[in-house]
């Protein structure tokens, strides 16, 4: 595959986290995504477009078209760091899967140079596109959040059907298929409803690993930034007590349970 020149959009590569796959990571962050969940952390990833934010008091261009190149060379500057903590790349966004060509090229050059890979996604894709990407994917983190189709819709925009239709295919074809649950207030931080997506989970047999997410605020600003009102309002931050105790729940189902990740 002739991947080098390929050029897609990103808004951000961020080198040295922990987070977002195993090891240490360098996180690159794709432009565009098919959903609008209120609480997102990075709203200047939904549009495609590229965006003005003001940060800080000055204003940012959100959004850089760049090649699969300038990527991996960013991203193969921390090679020795993902040798010894056994990191690697994780394409992230804003959905990975708006941009499936530009995805698969990154995923594909960065096996090239031996270097591992995660994604973290929604999946809501037709499969096809998924599967194109599964050769080139070492940790596959999937968002699961919420059972009911209404609700989901209600909160994100998009019913969960399809997200869920994938999950089912993926236990089937991934490797290292992970379920990640943004935990959110007055959407899906009850017992039940954590119970009900570890349970969802456990029934995809393949899946050993459930992510609790909790919400935070830390985006806030960014929807000032960008001119847009912030929808989840003054919500409040999970107690360490509730969050513990939707651990407790979710371990019920046999899954080993990460809080954050
Ligand atoms: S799927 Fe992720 S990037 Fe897209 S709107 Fe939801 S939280 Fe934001």
């Amino acid at each position: 595959m002739d991947y080098m020149n390929e050029t897609g959009r990103i808004f951000d590569i961020q080198r040295f986290s922990v987070h977002d796959g195993p090891g240490i990571r360098t996180i690159v962050f794709l432009k565009g995504c098919f959903l609008r969940c209120r609480w997102c952390c990075n709203p200047e990833s939904q549009e495609f477009a590229v965006q003005n934010m003001v940060v800080g008091g000055k204003t940012k261009v959100m959004g850089e078209d760049i090649t699969v190149d300038k990527v991996l060379r960013e991203v193969a500057k921390d090679r020795v760091y993902y040798k010894r903590s056994g990191g690697g790349m994780t394409l992230s966004g804003g959905e990975c899967f708006f941009q499936p060509k530009f995805m698969q090229a990154l995923l594909c050059g960065a096996k090239d140079i031996g270097i591992n890979t995660a994604i973290e996604t929604t999946s809501f894709s037709p499969y096809e596109k998924i599967e194109q990407a599964l050769p080139y994917i070492d940790y596959y983190l999937m968002d699961v959040k919420h059972m009911n189709s209404a609700k989901h819709k209600a909160f994100t925009g998009v019913e969960n059907g399809l997200i869920l239709e994938n999950a089912s295919k993926l236990a089937r074809d991934a490797k290292n298929l992970v379920i990640r649950v943004p935990v959110i207030p007055g959407f899906n931080d009850t017992e039940q409803e954590i119970s009900d997506i570890a349970a969802f989970a456990v029934s995809l047999k393949t899946v050993e690993e459930l992510h609790l997410l909790p919400y935070h605020r830390l985006g806030k600003d960014k929807y000032i930034g960008l001119g847009r009102d912030y929808l989840m309002g003054d919500a409040p931050l999970l107690e360490q007590v509730k969050i513990d105790s939707l651990r407790r729940t979710a371990e019920k189902s046999g899954l080993s349970v990460i809080i954050g990740g």
